[in-house]
């Protein structure tokens, strides 16, 4: 019971600091100053939360408000008050973030806390790698209840739900039922696809990004083609909305601000639909199919707090986040990358065209530019959000690709000399991005748990793995190796994508005799075992082994993400007999 408390007052003090930060932000300066005052008379927290509620609305108020009506839906979900069949296993143990209702933008379910919940898990752990759409206007859209051909449609809606179904863990009380969860997931791509059917609009933002997300949901579950040309629809779509004959004259002062804003919401759309397809080219040393958009990216901070990001639904203090600073460098890094398939890429495959050495070297200065350049919020000292750890592991990919590339192309200024003097370097920088992917993986896992990796690892994930297996000989290796082979199988179990990475790695283990059969099944046993523990406990990966052992917990951390590592970190290289078996 005392740990139940513990978990109580934590989600209390949760909440109570982004309020806080909000009540400052947003308070006038003598309601910011009683404030301090306040805090400063060493007032009980409960005082505290009264008086921001007193004082500032729209702060505890909303939150509160939020807090009491998710808990009382919570507890009409008794027998007789017919619950969906999703909602009889759903147990929220977090309130979400944002609340919404169910009704009217989804017949799979009547229960708003759990479309609340899976819009939550959405925004926390995919919509940073492809903001396709604004945070704000869909959830108060949502809330509006209003379907609207400009903002916001049930197809939308229910593209998003199934999307967000990739991190939705149905947790029956001790055990988790797949099949549950991957039936609602399909419950709501039917929907989702039915509203599709019948949109009119076609030619319309909600549409766009309707097509983004079922271009990354298809992706995700290994439907390749068929993602291949909704993606090819969606820039087809894009460029038709975006023509300059389409943009609207208003007339009143209310029409130019939805104007503005929904140019603001193309923006954003515009250089996200970039960032993904030219990520998704860039993996495949395709030529890219978008052009940088004209539109302004968004702005960069001047060095201010940001906004709270916090690990949902695990209880952990925020941390701050930027999802323009991160959208904008994100949108710079992916225009050098842009200029390296532009330059080394052609159309019809993966054929390499003519350079120069200049050429590249001068590609990858700029590369090291910009990763010169990135602001305060985005370096990696500190506890930082996952998708700020993403950025650095897009940047050390690029290099590796870029450095990869210098091995293969046959340059029109080659001469031995250099190239003698060259080798060393590039193969140097090769496995230093290799390494730093690993590093970056290992600080995700520590930090946030391995069980919601975002998917914008995995292409950096599979590219670094391939690079440190080629060179296993050392034994500094392993760990890098094991901490990559990990976070690839935490990817796997909610990735199709990323499960058939994961085969074709288990299969170049045993073709290159580097581990045993047996080892090989036994690592992967242990990181799945380590996974299930993560994903039911609310303190893996977010709290220290030391601080998880505070709450006593049974199940938990009886392997910690640090133990997983070093006990395969010593494994033996070759795979001469099921006897050097390193598991124990
Ligand atoms: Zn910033």
């Amino acid at each position: 019971m005392a740990w139940k408390r513990k978990v109580e007052e934590l989600e209390s003090d949760q909440r109570l600091l982004p309020e806080l930060i909000e009540a400052i932000r947003t308070g006038d300066n003598n309601q910011v100053e009683s404030l301090i005052n306040l805090i400063r008379s060493s007032t009980s927290h409960e005082e505290l939360v009264g008086h921001l509620a007193a004082n500032f609305s729209g702060t505890v108020t909303s939150a509160e408000e939020d807090e009491a009506r998710s808990k009382a839906s919570t507890r009409q979900q008794s027998p007789s008050s017919q619950p969906s069949r999703s909602s009889r296993v759903f147990q929220a143990s977090s309130v979400p973030i944002y609340s919404v209702p169910a009704k009217p933008w989804t017949t799979i379910t009547d229960d708003d806390v759990l479309v609340s919940h899976l819009l939550s898990l959405w925004f926390t752990w995919r919509h940073w790698w492809y903001p396709f759409v604004d945070r704000d206007a869909l959830i108060s859209a949502m809330q509006d209840g209003k379907e609207d051909d400009d903002m916001c449609t049930p197809a939308l809606v229910n593209m998003i739900l199934a999307d967000a179904c990739f991190d939705f863990d149905n947790l029956d009380e001790d055990n988790i039922n797949p099949s549950m969860e991957k039936s609602l997931q399909d419950l709501f791509y039917e929907e989702a696809k039915r509203h599709a059917e019948s949109t009119r609009t076609k030619v319309s933002l909600p549409w766009i990004q309707f097509l983004a997300i079922q271009w990354q949901y298809l992706q995700n579950r290994g439907i390749e083609r068929l993602a291949t040309s909704i993606m090819q629809e969606m820039l087809y779509v894009l460029r038709q909305y975006d023509k300059p004959s389409r943009s609207q004259k208003p007339k009143t002062r209310r029409g130019k601000e939805r104007v503005s804003g929904a140019q603001r919401i193309l923006g954003y759309t515009s250089w996200a639909a970039f960032v993904s397809t030219t990520a998704a080219t860039f993996a495949m040393r395709n030529h890219p199919l978008m052009e940088p958009p004209v539109k302004d990216k968004p702005v960069v901070c001047k060095g201010d707090f940001g906004e709270a990001w916090l690990p949902y639904p695990r209880e952990h203090p925020p941390v701050s986040a930027h999802s323009d600073c991160h959208l904008h460098y994100l949108s710079t890094l992916f225009e050098i990358c842009y200029n390296i398939s532009q330059c080394l890429f052609v159309e019809d495959g993966p054929r390499i065209s003519p350079t120069t050495r200049d050429a590249l070297e001068e590609l990858h200065r700029d590369l090291t530019t910009w990763y010169g350049e990135l602001p305060g919020c985005l370096e990696v000292a500190g506890v930082k959000a996952p998708h700020t750890l993403s950025v650095h592991a897009q940047y050390h990919w690029a290099v590796l690709v870029l450095s990869e590339l210098n091995f293969t192309l046959q340059t029109d200024d080659e001469d031995d000399a250099t190239v003698e003097l060259l080798v060393p370097v590039v193969r140097a920088q090769h496995m230093t991005s290799a390494l730093a992917i690993a590093d970056l993986v290992h600080l995700q896992s520590v930090y946030w748990g391995v069980d919601h990796i975002p998917i914008s690892f995995l292409e950096p994930i599979n590219a670094a793995l391939a690079v440190i297996i080629g060179d296993m000989e050392a034994p500094e290796r392993k760990s890098p190796f094991v901490k990559l082979a990990v976070a690839l199988h935490g990817l796997s179990r909610r990735s199709v994508a990323a499960e058939s990475m994961l085969r074709m790695l288990r299969l170049t283990l045993r073709q290159r005799r580097l581990m045993s059969a047996k080892d090989v099944d036994n690592l992967f046993k242990d990181a799945s075992d380590h996974w299930e523990a993560s994903v039911l406990s609310p303190h893996v990966g977010v709290a220290t082994a030391s601080d998880a052992t505070q709450f006593g917990e049974a199940g938990i951390a009886e392997e910690t993400y640090d133990m997983l590592v070093e006990k395969w970190d010593q494994f033996s290289l070759g795979a001469p007999s099921s006897s050097s078996s390193s598991s124990s």
